[in-house]
């Protein structure tokens, strides 16, 4: 087991992606804190499953968006785990329309939970990590940063700022064991994706060489590999997942 000993938190762990890598890293050994905002049901359910293969899980519910939230969570999460090794900032939202339509509060949503949501909780586990010597952070972004989208000029605003942290947080954290990523998914088999309207699911396909979308699963993986030593010599990176979407 790659991360036997190791304490992880995943934020939006309770449904999509980011339980599957909550899945991922436990199977590998990890204990690991579900993190959600109102999935309470879910993350329960995420909990359970990985207490039974015999690692220690526990809820950590808050808005990441809502900073002294998130304190609170990290200091509960602390208690119960006594440190914690590997950051998942996954938690995000999509609130698509076209620039013209866009409202400031639709904005500000986005930004708030999938940019200052990622500033929020690396800020209150990052001392921790410093003090240990040792920290992982993976943040998940997407291809929509790298390439924009049509109508959703805030959530690409969002990824790209992610990715543009995750590279300057990488450069002030490498000097002190803590390496910092991101993977950035193309179009993954979610609720996210599964809305897309049948016509526009059959266009994007259509531009993908690999010519499916990809699963939970295949982005859990990554995230173990960038947190278990065999990631040990890769920091900054933003490794893609987009069956050739974008090369
Ligand atoms: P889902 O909508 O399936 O799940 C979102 C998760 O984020 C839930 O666990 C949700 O918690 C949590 N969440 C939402 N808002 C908050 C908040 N304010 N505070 C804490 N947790 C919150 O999303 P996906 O699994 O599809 O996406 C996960 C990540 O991957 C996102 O960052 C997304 O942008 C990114 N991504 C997704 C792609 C895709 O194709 N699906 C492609 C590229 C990137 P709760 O259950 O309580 O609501």
């Amino acid at each position: 087991m790659k991360l036997k000993g190791r304490t992880a938190l995943v934020t939006g762990g309770s449904r999509g992606i980011g339980r599957a890598i909550a899945l991922a890293l436990a199977a590998e050994g990890a204990d690991v804190a579900i993190n959600y905002v109102s999935s309470e049901p879910a993350a329960k359910e995420v909990a359970e499953q990985i207490r039974k293969i015999g690692r220690h899980s526990t809820l950590a519910q808050a808005d990441v968006g809502d900073y002294p939230d998130t304190f609170r969570m990290a200091q509960d999460v602390l208690k119960e785990f006594g440190h914690l090794d590997i950051l998942v900032n996954n938690a995000g939202i999509s609130s698509d329309k076209t620039f013209v339509r866009m409202d400031h509060a639709s904005w500000r949503k986005v930004l708030a939970i999938n940019l200052d949501g990622v500033f929020n909780c690396t800020k209150v586990f990052v001392d921790q990590m410093l003090k240990q010597e040792w920290g992982r952070v993976v943040n998940i972004t997407s291809v929509i940063g790298q390439i924009g989208n049509f109508g959703q000029a805030n959530y690409a605003a969002s990824k790209a700022g992610v990715a543009a942290f995750t590279k300057s947080l990488a450069k002030e954290l490498a000097g002190k064991g803590v390496t910092v990523n991101a993977v950035a998914p193309g179009f993954i088999e979610t609720d996210m994706v599964r809305g897309i309207p049948d016509k526009v699911r059959e266009r994007l396909l259509s531009q993908i060489p690999l010519k499916r979308f990809g699963t939970v699963e295949e982005v859990g993986r990554a995230v173990v590999y960038l947190v278990s030593s065999d990631g040990d010599y890769i920091t900054g990176a933003e490794l893609s997942i987009n069956g050739g979407l974008l090369m």
